[in-house]
């Protein structure tokens, strides 16, 4: 992993005319780190990444990756660095997958001969002389893919890379991208989808109305959160008693239901209330512990929005 100053996007504000779609971001990306940019429809995601490649000009501020603007001179040799998939891929559909990509192979001067490989790695190799009509919608974003990786790219931007396909399929794009991030590469994915991105990500950025809301690790957007672990205990009624006491006043949370005492509390005692409980003897049949997960985190940080479920998602798709 190489060092914190990858991109760095300092005070950026993008307007159209009179709407201001982005209003003073500020963000540093590092080498090798997988980034996600979550936020609901219009949150500026899209447009945030189209600055980082350079296709568009900040209205106010800078943008540098590697050192350079990526809307000024160097700007070409940069963008071979960038592979892009954008939200909605679109390709002719006479071709076949291995023309297609053989086109973009040549579109950004990388030799033709790695196209195999690419297809093999995205698993489109036994389908690369079908015309793209004949592909699903799965297929067709794999191919996609496909074009962002053409020339082994340093940084992968992906505009919601899993939008449309099932679940299987979004298993394989997220493996894909893992492997590129474990080979050092930089990941910045947009996504609607908290809980498929959750265990992907380095670094999370929550955005909304063209701000950054907050930015960091999930486990720096679990602190600054505040949002308790429920650890769920499961007790029989003769030691229910033994084990409240061992509790009592690590925790201002505890409630009891049946079989099961419930435990809210910080992430910091977290491990104190643990020990507590494995010191008992024979006290707990079982324990469950519960983190927040990403969504909570994000309905912390913006609670009147909802973030589209996957269904919606794969209506709008
Ligand atoms: P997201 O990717 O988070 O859904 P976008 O970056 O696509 O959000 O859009 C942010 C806002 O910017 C939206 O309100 C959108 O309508 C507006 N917007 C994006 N591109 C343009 C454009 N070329 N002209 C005018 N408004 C735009």
């Amino acid at each position: 992993m190489v060092d914190s100053s990858l991109i760095t996007v300092t005070n950026v504000v993008k307007r159209y005319r009179s709407e201001t779609v982005l209003k003073g971001i500020d963000l540093n990306i590092g080498a090798g780190e997988c980034v996600v940019l979550v936020g609901h429809n219009g949150a500026g995601k899209t447009t945030l990444m189209k600055l980082i490649l350079g296709l568009i000009k900040p209205t106010e501020g800078a943008i540098s990756v590697l050192g350079f603007d990526p809307s000024k001179d160097r700007a070409r040799l940069l963008r071979k660095g960038l592979g892009y998939l954008p939200e909605r891929v679109a390709f002719y559909e006479s071709m076949t997958g291995l023309e297609v990509l053989r086109f973009y192979a040549r579109l950004k001067s990388e030799p033709i001969a790695g196209c195999d490989e690419i297809l093999e790695s995205v698993g489109l190799f036994d389908a690369k002389e079908r015309p793209v009509q004949t592909y699903s919608k799965g297929m067709k974003q794999r191919l996609g893919l496909a074009q962002a990786l053409l020339g082994d790219p340093q940084f992968l931007l992906l505009d919601e890379p899993t939008s449309g396909l099932d679940p299987v399929v979004r298993r394989q794009v997220y493996d894909l991208i893992n492997r590129k991030c474990a080979e050092g590469k930089t990941a910045i994915i947009s996504s609607h989808s908290l809980n498929e991105v959750e265990s992907q990500a380095d670094h999370v950025v929550i955005m909304n109305e063209g701000e950054v809301i907050v930015s960091g690790s999930m486990e720096s957007l679990y602190e600054q959160s505040g949002l308790p672990t429920i650890i769920t205990l499961s007790v029989q009624e003769e030691n229910k008693d033994r084990v409240l006491e061992q509790i009592n006043g690590l925790t201002s949370s505890i409630s009891v239901k049946d079989s099961k005492i419930e435990i809210s509390c910080s992430q910091k005692d977290k491990m104190t209330v643990l020990q507590a409980v494995m010191s008992l003897d024979n006290g707990v049949d079982d324990i469950q512990i519960s983190a927040p997960k990403l969504d909570d985190i994000y309905l912390h940080f913006i609670p009147n929005k909802v973030v589209a479920s996957e269904r919606e998602e794969e209506t709008r798709a």
